[in-house]
Parts: C-alpha cells; sequence; structure tokens
C-alpha cells in the first residue's frame, strides 16, 4: 500500500487537486475565482519550458534518427488517419442525433478573434509553416515554424563532421537540464490544477451554472462527448493494441498526468513538458521517437478538436435549418480535417479556425456565437483526447520504426 502511494504520488496529488478545485469552484465560486492567479503561474511555468523544450527535444532526435524520411512520413500517415477516423465518428454521431433539430436558436455574442478571421482559407494554414522572423513567431507562441527550424538544424548539426558530436553533447546536456527544470514544474502540478479548475468554475459562476449551460446545449454536449469516448475509449485503445502490442489499460495509467493536466489547462503545447516526460519515463517509449511526434503532435495532430469541428459545424446547420447534402458532408470533413491542423495547442484555437469550416459550406459564422457559452468546458475534453491521440501515436510510430532508429 506505501509503495502504491508514492509511486502514484503525484497522480494521486492531481486527482485531489481537480476534485478539490472542482468543490470550491462550484460552491465557492467567488474563492474560486480567487484562486485563479494560483493556476496562471503554474500554466506560464509551464509555457515557459515549452519552447526551449521543443526546440532542444526536436534538434536532438532529429540528430539521432537515421531515416528521418521514414519516421515523418510514417507519423503524418498515423496523424491523417486518425484524424480522418476522428472526423467521421463526429459526422456519424451528429447526424444520427441530429442535436440542433427543432432546438431554440441560441444568440450569443462572437468574440472579436473569431469576427477577425473571416475570409479565413487554407492558404492561411499553409502559411503557419513558414515564418520571418522566429522571435515573432516565439513570441506568439507559433510553434510549427520553430518546429520546422529546428528540424532543418537538426539535420545540418546531423551532417557536420567533426564538430557533429560538440554539438550532439552540447544538445544532450541541455535537454537533461531542461527535464530537470521541467521536473521542478510538474511537482507543482497538484496545486496548480488546483487554481486552475477552482478558478475556471469560479469564473464561470459556479457549479450550478455551468450545469445549467451544459443541459441547455444538452444533445450538443452530449454528441461532442459520446464523439471524443469513442475516438478515446475505442478507437485510439484498439490501434495502440493492434500496432504497438501495449496494454491500453497500462498506456493509459502510464499517461495519466499529462492527460489530467491537459484536462485542467485546455492547451496541448502547455501539457507538453507531461506528456513527453510520461511518455518516455512512465511508458519507456524510446526518447529519439517522441521526443520529435510529441511536440509535432501538440501542433498539428488534434483528433479531438476535428471531431468536434464536424459535430459543431453541422449542429449549427441543423439549428439555422439547414440541411447538408453528400457533397456538403466531404467538404465538411476534408475543412474539418484541415481546421484541425491548422489549430494551435492552445484553449479554444478550435473555435476559431472553425471559421474555415462555417465558411467552405455557407454558414455564417455567427452560427459560433450559439456554442461559445460552453466552449471552454467541451474543450477540456477534446484537449484530454488530443494529447491521448499524440501520446499514442509515439508509442505505435516507435514499433513501425526498424530497431536501429528507436535505441
Ligand atoms: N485547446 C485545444 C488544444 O490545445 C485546441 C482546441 O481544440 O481548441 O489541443
Amino acid at each position: 500500500m506505501e509503495s502504491f502511494i508514492s509511486k502514484n504520488r503525484l497522480v494521486l496529488g492531481i486527482i485531489a487537486g481537480v476534485l478539490l478545485g472542482g468543490a470550491v469552484g462550484s460552491f465557492f465560486p467567488e474563492f474560486g475565482a480567487g484562486t485563479q492567479i494560483i493556476g496562471e503561474l503554474f500554466l506560464n511555468a509551464l509555457k515557459m519550458v515549452v519552447l526551449p523544450l521543443i526546440i532542444v527535444s526536436v534538434t536532438l532526435s532529429i540528430m539521432k534518427v537515421g531515416n528521418l524520411g521514414s519516421l515523418g512520413l510514417k507519423t503524418i500517415a498515423y496523424y491523417a488517419v486518425t484524424t480522418a477516423i476522428a472526423v467521421s465518428i463526429g459526422i456519424a454521431v451528429v447526424t444520427m442525433v441530429q442535436p440542433g433539430d427543432g432546438s431554440e436558436m441560441l444568440k450569443g455574442t462572437m468574440p472579436e478573434v473569431v469576427k477577425s478571421k473571416e475570409g479565413f482559407k487554407v492558404t492561411d494554414i499553409l502559411r503557419q509553416i513558414s515564418t520571418p522572423n522566429l522571435f515573432e513567431s516565439a513570441y506568439e507562441f507559433q510553434i510549427l515554424p520553430i518546429i520546422i527550424a529546428s528540424l532543418l538544424f537538426g539535420i545540418a548539426f546531423g551532417k557536420l563532421n567533426k564538430e557533429r558530436q560538440l554539438v550532439l553533447d552540447l544538445f544532450e546536456s541541455m535537454d537533461k537540464a531542461i527535464m530537470k527544470v521541467v521536473h521542478w514544474i510538474i511537482a507543482l502540478t497538484p496545486i496548480g490544477i488546483f487554481g486552475l479548475i477552482a478558478g475556471k468554475i469560479g469564473e464561470a459562476g459556479g457549479g450550478d451554472e455551468v450545469l445549467r449551460l451544459a443541459m441547455q446545449l444538452g444533445k450538443y454536449v452530449f454528441c461532442v462527448l459520446l464523439g471524443l469516448l469513442i475516438q478515446g475509449f475505442v478507437i485510439l485503445p484498439l490501434l495502440l493494441r493492434a500496432l504497438s502490442g501495449r496494454n491500453p489499460v497500462t498506456y493509459f495509467k502510464d499517461l495519466s498526468e499529462s492527460l489530467l493536466t491537459a484536462f485542467s489547462t485546455a492547451s496541448s503545447s502547455a501539457t507538453l513538458p507531461l506528456t513527453i516526460t510520461n511518455v518516455t519515463e512512465n511508458a519507456k517509449v524510446s526518447p529519439k521517437i517522441s521526443k520529435f511526434v510529441l511536440p509535432l503532435g501538440a501542433t498539428v495532430n488534434m483528433d479531438g478538436t476535428a471531431l468536434y469541428e464536424s459535430v459543431a459545424v453541422i449542429f449549427i446547420a441543423q439549428s439555422y435549418g439547414i440541411h447538408l447534402g453528400g457533397g456538403e458532408l466531404v467538404v465538411v470533413f476534408l475543412t474539418a480535417t484541415l481546421a484541425a491542423i491548422g489549430a494551435a495547442g492552445i484553449p479554444e484555437a478550435g473555435l476559431v479556425t472553425m471559421v474555415l469550416v462555417l465558411q467552405a459550406v455557407g454558414l455564417p459564422i455567427e452560427g459560433v456565437g450559439m456554442i461559445l457559452a460552453i466552449d471552454w468546458f467541451l474543450d477540456r475534453f477534446r484537449t484530454t483526447i488530443n494529447v491521448w491521440g499524440d501520446s499514442i501515436g509515439a508509442a505505435v510510430i516507435e514499433k513501425l520504426e526498424p530497431d536501429e532508429n528507436t535505441a
């Protein structure tokens, strides 16, 4: 019993943080809202370490991996297939349940950030791949160009002759130091998560208010959660079992700290330090593979977001009384996939890129206002599935890569 407790102390602490935060935010909303600062400090600490972590992890991983082409292709293929499955589940569930049919139209204000995305195009997503200024990207927390630059430098460092070992040693040392800082921050997770949960529920007006909102959009909330449940607890575990041979229950336990953190922060990118630690240290997936697969996944692979985008858009269409035909559903399928790839790993990013899907099928972007009030709540569930999908990706790719690449 004692060894169980000491081994799982952090997870137990995080669960206590979630429950206590939930209770304080629900029953003492004002006090809960006041604890938001604790959550903010914790979130900032995580975000602070994310950029150095990504730069060093990706560069190091690329320097060590023999065959980047094979690793890159397999990673992209895994991400594409799981995202496509997620969108299909979303479309199937929302078409069967029809949450928007006959529902009372809910009006809501449209956030500025969504309004400013009017005219958002596929090329705007492509544009995120490159940047003229890496510092500006870092300042704006745009991770994709940072990953791509690290990738390029990693390849170049790997091609140096006598300096290669020097650079490798330097990056190995930086990696060790960064992971030390990550562990210090992780030790604070229970208290940080308490602040995040209590603060958010308190800010939303307490447990009753959250419940009232969830009930108001009950069928829509049900569709999103049901879809996420199928993706997270049926499809992804089956893929993990079939492609990596791992036991999904054990893997889930190994990942529990990062999944709870994803739920509390609603940010895949901020959760990345925990995801890397859990995948490499608890689940013992090769760091060489995971330190490439996970940063990329946190940025572009979003199963939960993809599923939610399709459910939300079709729900909005149904509420407007607009029937989407087969061709339009194909457009939703394609654009929801792109919108999920284009969404940053930060809170409610999916709500913003949804503009792309709405516009593609000719729906008014004001429709976003209908689901806005409950979006922060659903964001937590979809982010958890996003991180779960990335983590399973690391185990799957490790297995699919030849042995000489995974030492
Ligand atoms: N919050 C999500 C994430 O960080 C993105 C989104 O769906 O809004 O993974």
